[in-house]
């Protein structure tokens, strides 16, 4: 409730019936005179159907298979017209490393690792962060800056697996509430 302005693009579908989704995404493609064709439909499926937040290269290399003369060009073109269409989210990780993508249009946080991957944080605690921003900062950022926020990212960057997965050592219980 206190994450300023969030993220206003309407959900797509994420793993409804093919047609359903097919056809959110003509519609959302047709508000932005965006013609929906056998290609940008395959690469927003893949991109939908990941969890891993996808590079254009890892992309191509799903759909290579089923259009077999795509390149990594189109696909980098097709991701930033989904991006600038509010179709999908492009994620740079502070870390470095090639853009990445998320059709995941919900209000969430993302974690990259060291090597480079990039996780959602659970959704319940990137409410609580997002939650705890002192009442007014945003605003006074905007006035101090003069410019409008339209939304907060806040990331976290993981230190490597080994040292980054402390066990709990005050789980009284044992369990496990991470994954
Ligand atoms: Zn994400």
């Amino acid at each position: 409730m206190n994450a300023p302005r969030p993220a206003v693009a309407p959900p797509v579908q994420h793993d409804p019936g093919q047609g359903r989704c097919c056809q959110n995404l003509r519609d959302l493609l047709a508000k932005h005179d965006i013609r929906l064709t056998r290609q940008r439909e395959e690469i927003y499926q893949a991109l939908a159907a990941s969890r891993s937040h996808p590079t254009a290269e890892e992309l191509l290399r799903a759909v290579r298979t089923s259009q077999p003369g795509i390149s990594l060009a189109t696909v980098y073109n097709t991701l930033e017209t989904f991006t600038r269409a509010g179709l999908c989210r492009k994620v740079t990780p502070s870390g470095g490393g090639p853009c990445r993508y998320d059709a995941d249009l919900s209000d969430h946080l993302h974690l990259v690792t060291s090597d480079g991957r990039v996780l959602d944080v659970p959704e319940d605690l990137g409410r609580e962060v997002l939650s705890h921003l002192p009442d007014g900062l945003v605003r006074r950022i905007e006035e101090r800056m003069g410019m409008r926020i339209r939304r907060v990212s806040i990331g976290f960057l993981a230190d490597d697996a080994e040292a980054a997965c402390p066990t709990p050592a005050s789980a009284e219980d044992g369990s496990q509430t991470d994954r």
